[in-house]
């Protein structure tokens, strides 16, 4: 996509949000006194309960979630390049109950009793649903590095849910010597925001070449490409000497020599061959599954997502739980804050027309997803799904698209649309 289609595209994706709200204005016509309840709130079930009550103020939304403050994963990798603070990318729930009416209640849900339609909160408080809008987030694969656990990773932290974590691993960071080595070890997808582990990786190297520039930074791969490489690449090889062997970047595909093995007192991990690599810092990113709620709930498959009908948001398995975000497969949607923001318009559509009896909406979704590599060299991919025939989702033709690689005025320029892509998609959920 080029610049200006770029700037079109984000219009539209704008305009199309007021066009929806004033279409669906229409669906709150019957005096309906049903109770939705969102378990989740994240990007996906924030924006499910806004738009929900702002589709049909008639119904009346409970949002359940355990944090009173939430902290973005957009964002977070920024903190390593010392471009913000944490409490930048903190939101509370008040705007959510004050303007739109949503109860919040701060704990988390500890059952879900499908045939009852009831669900039972840690505090053991139970509620009855008409709908239940599921929107759990990610839990991590514990069982796929030898030597790495819930426990090790206190030590070696993943930060792949925003909050202490992220602050941990950028201390540790910050306290390795000059020369010293980090590594990010990535996994297979799906997992959640495909681009953020190279997003992770150039924020780290730009700070270690200002305060650590003999240091370097490995990157090892589950996979043999990436989400935006090429783009990466260009601006590792622009910003960081990629592609040299003074590069502080190095990335290494594992595809065919998985990691088997971590010796926590060493720091070294040992590869299915043999191979040993030693770091000062080591920010392991575990495989991913749906939420835990999801999977006792008995509502994911053998790939540990959750299934759902694209087309209403409606799980496989449960067909009055509607499930959206990280935990769902919408596949080929990644997982993105901006994906999780766009199912969620969706699925509040369908939920307030299943209840008012009206037609349901036809479905597609947005996904952009901007990553920066330094703080003036930004890249971007968007994307663009409908159903097709099948009733599965497949990506418009020739809508969205990556930035361009030959335009170097475009990098700063994307750079400055990664702030206000962030702080926009931040309004819409949760204000
Ligand atoms: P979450 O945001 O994880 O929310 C799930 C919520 O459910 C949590 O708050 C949790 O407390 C709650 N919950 C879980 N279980 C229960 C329960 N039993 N009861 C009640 N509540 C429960 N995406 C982008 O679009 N752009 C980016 O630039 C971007 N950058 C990223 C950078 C990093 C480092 C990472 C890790 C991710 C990034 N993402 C980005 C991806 C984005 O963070 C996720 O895709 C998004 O948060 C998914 O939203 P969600 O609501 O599905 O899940």
């Amino acid at each position: 996509m080029d610049f200006r289609s770029r700037r079109r595209f984000l219009q539209l994706t704008g305009i199309a949000g007021a066009g929806f709200l004033n279409g669906c204005r229409l669906l709150s016509k019957n005096n309906i006194n049903a109770q939705v309840v969102v378990v989740g709130g994240g990007f996906a079930g924030a924006t499910a309960a806004k738009y929900i009550r702002l589709l049909d103020a008639n119904i009346k939304v409970i949002l359940i979630e355990p944090k009173a403050q939430y902290i973005t994963c957009p964002g977070s990798n920024w903190l390593f390049a010392d471009l913000l603070k944490i409490e930048n990318l903190t939101v509370n729930y008040q705007a959510l109950s004050q303007q739109y009416g949503i109860t919040v209640i701060c704990d988390a849900v500890a059952r879900i009793d499908c045939e009852q339609k009831r669900l039972l909160l840690e505090n053991q408080q139970s509620l009855a649903y008409d709908r239940l809008v599921l929107a759990p987030g990610i839990d991590f694969r514990w069982d796929t590095l030898e030597g790495y656990d819930q426990a090790t990773a206190q030590v070696f932290p993943h930060a792949w849910q925003a909050g202490p974590q992220t602050l941990q691993l950028q201390q540790q960071m910050q306290a390795m010597r000059n020369g010293d080595v980090a590594l990010i070890c990535v996994p297979a997808e799906p997992y959640r925001c495909p681009p953020g582990p190279y997003e992770r990786a150039s924020m780290m190297a730009y700070w270690l070449q200002q305060h650590k520039p003999k240091s370097k930074l490995l990157i090892l791969d589950a996979k043999t490409g990436f989400s935006k490489q090429k783009l990466f690449e260009a601006g590792w090889a622009k910003s960081f000497g990629y592609g040299t062997s003074n590069s502080i970047i190095e990335w290494h595909s594992l595809a065919d020599n998985p990691l088997q093995h971590l010796d926590v007192k060493t720091k070294t991990l040992s590869t299915y061959f043999g191979d040993k690599i030693q770091a000062q810092v080591l920010n392991i990113i575990p495989p991913q599954q749906a939420g835990s709620i999801a999977r006792q709930t008995g509502l994911t498959d053998a790939s540990g997502w959750c299934p759902v009908n694209p087309l209403t948001s409606q799980s496989r398995i449960q067909e009055h739980i509607h499930i959206i975000g990280d935990a769902a497969n919408y596949a080929p949607i990644p997982k993105s804050a901006f994906a999780a923001n766009s199912e969620a318009k969706t699925c509040a559509m369908t939920v307030v027309s299943l209840l008012n009896q009206q037609p349901l909406p036809d479905a597609h979704w947005l996904n952009t997803c901007y990553s920066l590599i330094t703080p003036q060299y930004g890249i971007s991919v968007a994307g663009v799904y409908k159903l097709n025939a099948e009733h599965t989702i497949e990506a418009v033709k020739g809508a969205g698209g990556l930035s361009s690689l030959k335009d170097p005025e475009s990098s700063r320029l994307e750079a400055a649309y990664a702030q206000s892509v962030y702080q926009t998609l931040l309004k819409d959920s949760f204000s």
